[in-house]
């Protein structure tokens, strides 16, 4: 495992649990309103690599205090110790929560089946055909529903997240995108997707930093509307 960052102490991150969350390095996708360009780059000089065994280490001292952990990125199913370093985390009796862009879905099926992960959220970054302008390269997307409809299907918890981009998402791609969950859940009653507002800083494309971003009030207004039809949708 290449681990770039941890946060000691998350209480929003997993929901339910006190947690703490690391950051594994590099992605395969490319959002240009990306934040963490440094984990996406994998540049090694600009990053604090964690020692796995430091981590371990960590998670011995805060196990009183800490009830799962959270691996993000990047994209965590990159790491090809991904599976055993979920299995050291679960031995230890902590609940845990992966992030994914659901290009994987071998990998995450293999997590699951093996009840390696309590939590799953995955991107759903815009309506299918326009996926490569919000990934920032091609995609199999065939892949991403393929690990979106097994999450809805056989995990415990889990929520499909999609950063809003003021000129990517308008009310016709939005409403595309709940259709789509809609009939890909078969009305699983446990549907969550929420909407996270787009921040215009540091972006892996510095031209999305011209983007304006919408106010809280625009957000609230535009997740109420959607909530009228699809009650799934969340403000994040
Ligand atoms: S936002 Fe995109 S580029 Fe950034 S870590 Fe997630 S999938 Fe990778």
């Amino acid at each position: 495992m290449i681990l770039g960052g941890l946060q000691k102490t998350t209480l929003v991150d997993f929901p339910g649990r006190i947690a703490c969350t690391v950051f594994t390095v590099g992605c395969n996708f490319r959002c240009p309103f990306c934040h963490n360009k440094d984990l996406v780059g994998g540049d090694k000089n600009r990053l604090e690599i964690i020692k796995e065994e430091d981590f371990f280490e960590f998670l011995k001292k805060r196990k009183k205090v800490l009830e799962g952990v959270c691996i993000t990125g990047g994209e965590p199913t990159l790491q090809k110790d991904l599976f055993a370093f979920c299995r050291k985390i679960k031995s230890m009796g902590l609940d845990l929560k992966l992030d994914t862009n659901g290009s994987n879905p071998e990998i995450v099926k293999k997590l699951i089946e093996n009840k390696m992960v309590d939590y799953v959220a995955i991107d759903f970054k815009t309506e299918w055909n326009s996926y490569p302008d919000l990934a920032g390269v091609e995609v199999e997307v065939e892949k991403v529903q393929e690990t979106m409809k097994y999450v809805m299907r056989s995990v415990p918890a889990y929520c499909i997240r999609t950063t809003h981009v003021p000129t990517m998402h308008s009310d016709a791609v939005l409403k595309k995108m709940a259709v789509w969950l809609l009939n890909a859940s078969k009305d699983n009653s446990d549907l969550v997707w929420i909407l996270q507002k787009f921040r215009p800083i540091n972006c892996l494309d510095v031209e999305y930093e011209k983007i304006e971003a919408w106010s809280d009030e625009e957000m609230k207004n535009m997740t109420r509307e959607l909530r009228k039809k699809f009650a799934f949708v969340r403000l994040g």
